[in-house]
């Protein structure tokens, strides 16, 4: 009887105890800069646990993302308390078949059932995400361009906008890869501001009409540094389209354009001459993530923060999934301090999940901008790639094996690289860097000590250097 009693008081205190500090994230606010698929998601989990969340994105209603399809993990929407969407919204992707510069040797990925992607417009993804936050509790605010962080000491307390100025407890950055919000943080908060050239990607894509009914032996064929040039296309033949997408680390026009997509004709029939959909010029980040991404007040996500993965572009599930880690955080901390110290968990998980496998790849990256067409023929060629180690770059954990295990089977392929001294040196200039990127971003602190974190900053963008 004692102990009964006893038990109801301590869960009356547990229970007064947890009521306040519900009520005290209650009332905080948060606000998401630009609709990233990212900062949608987190705004849907943490509107969901009732705190007063205020989305401001630059576009009008109904007219985010592209005209065209996207790949990504579905698993993601699952971590991030998304539902699926209806079946007749997506197909699974078919398996890519990866090219030499010289169209010589293919080679077929073969994703097990389990691992594969899925194929969806990108208006339904966000449909789907703008839908799910909206019914989640998020405000949802349109034709609102973020111009910059607004700052009170070294905090960010807001953001100005075109239309006005608003002020919140944490201000969470999906505003993209040239993110204003982050690009005019002051000099002295650490987080770097713009983007090399060398570490984003210019991308042509256009559906076009399909010109050929002939059937196409490899539907989805990926090239590599077609036409020597450094980067990557593919041509996806599909039943009434061909889907072209160019990708390079310099700026082209549609002259360009259309002189390659002539050159590709040559082989490729089926790429017929008017664009039905698409036909846009955009920007991808491929890098490391971004080696800070908190501050006082503030959190970024999605490509504001280089999420993507640095070989292939791949960002809307690693943006879903730091959503769930970004929530979990805020919601965690439930004085509602949401500073770096408090904030340093979301990037410590990120890095812990996903950073640490990404960050090698971005070195790696560095090596295939060293590379010429002959190397990568000559990789093809020799066998020092196989259909294998193609079939790991489908999904990003695979890959991060396929830098992993290459590291030690580096002596067996070595017989190879043996034969042609000139890409086996340039291959082995790398591993320290590989390597080093592999170690540093898996030595993060475990908690955040200004001192601490910046000779970890300092130590880890040295490997990209
Ligand atoms: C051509 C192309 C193809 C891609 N294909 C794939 C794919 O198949 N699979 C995949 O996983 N990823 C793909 N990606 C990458 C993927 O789109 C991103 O990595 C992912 O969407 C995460 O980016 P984000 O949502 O954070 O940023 P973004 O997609 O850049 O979204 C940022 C949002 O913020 C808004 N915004 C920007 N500035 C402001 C401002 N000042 N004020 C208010 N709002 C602002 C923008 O309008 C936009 O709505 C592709 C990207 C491109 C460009």
């Amino acid at each position: 009887m004692a102990l009964n009693g006893f038990c109801s008081h301590v869960l009356c205190f547990v229970r007064y105890f947890f009521d306040v500090e519900v009520n005290a994230l209650e009332k905080k606010k948060i606000i998401v800069a630009g609709m990233g698929h990212g900062g949608l998601a987190a705004a849907a989990l943490l509107a969901q646990a009732g705190m007063d969340v205020q989305v401001f994105e630059q576009k009008g209603e109904g007219t985010l993302g592209y005209d065209w399809t996207d790949i990504f993990d579905p698993k993601a929407l699952g971590v991030a308390g998304i539902p699926m969407p209806p079946k007749g919204q997506y197909s699974y992707k078919e398996n890519m078949t990866f090219y030499s510069p010289s169209m010589r040797v293919g080679l077929r990925q073969h994703v097990p059932a389990g691992q594969r992607e899925i194929k969806m417009e990108r208006r339904d993804i966000y449909e789907l995400l703008l839908r799910h936050a909206a019914a989640c509790g998020a405000h949802l605010h349109y034709e609102h361009k973020a111009l910059a962080p607004i700052l009170s000491g070294s905090r960010v307390v807001g953001i100005a906008t075109d239309k006005g100025d608003f002020y919140a407890d944490l201000v969470i950055d999906a505003c993209g890869m040239d993110s204003p919000v982050r690009g005019n943080l002051p000099k002295f908060i650490p987080i770097e501001k713009t983007v090399a050239r060398e570490d984003y990607i210019t991308i042509y894509r256009a559906f076009f009409d399909r010109a050929s009914a002939e059937p196409v032996q490899d539907p989805f064929q990926v090239i590599l540094f077609a036409d020597h040039i450094c980067g990557i296309s593919w041509i996806a033949t599909e039943e009434n389209h061909t889907d072209l997408l160019i990708g390079r680390f310099e700026d082209f026009d549609m002259a360009e354009v259309e002189r390659f997509a002539d050159f590709l004709r040559r082989d490729h029939p089926q790429l017929g001459r008017t664009i039905q959909r698409g036909g846009q010029f955009v920007r991808i980040p491929v890098r490391q993530p971004l080696s800070l991404m908190v501050w006082d007040g503030y959190a970024a996500i999605g490509d504001s923060a280089f999420m993507t993965v640095p070989l292939i572009g791949s960002g809307i599930a690693n943006s879903l999934r730091a959503a769930r880690y970004l929530a979990d955080t805020v919601l965690a901390d439930t004085a509602g301090r949401f500073d770096c110290q408090t904030l340093w968990s979301y990037e410590r998980r990120y890095f812990h999940e996903l950073g640490r496998g990404l960050a090698p790849l971005a070195a790696a990256k560095k090596l295939l901008l060293k590379m010429d067409s002959a190397d990568i023929d000559y990789f093809f060629e020799s066998g020092i790639l196989n259909e294998d180690n193609i079939t790991m770059t489908a999904d990003f954990h695979s890959l991060f094996d396929l830098i992993h295990l290459s590291l030690p089977d580096l002596k067996k392929k070595g017989k190879g690289l043996c034969r042609n001294p000139a890409a086996a040196g340039k291959i082995l200039s790398a591993v320290p860097k590989i390597s080093a990127a592999m170690a540093i971003s898996a030595a993060l602190p475990a908690t955040w000590n200004e001192r601490t974190v910046s000779c970890w900053i300092k130590r880890y963008e040295a490997c990209f250097r």
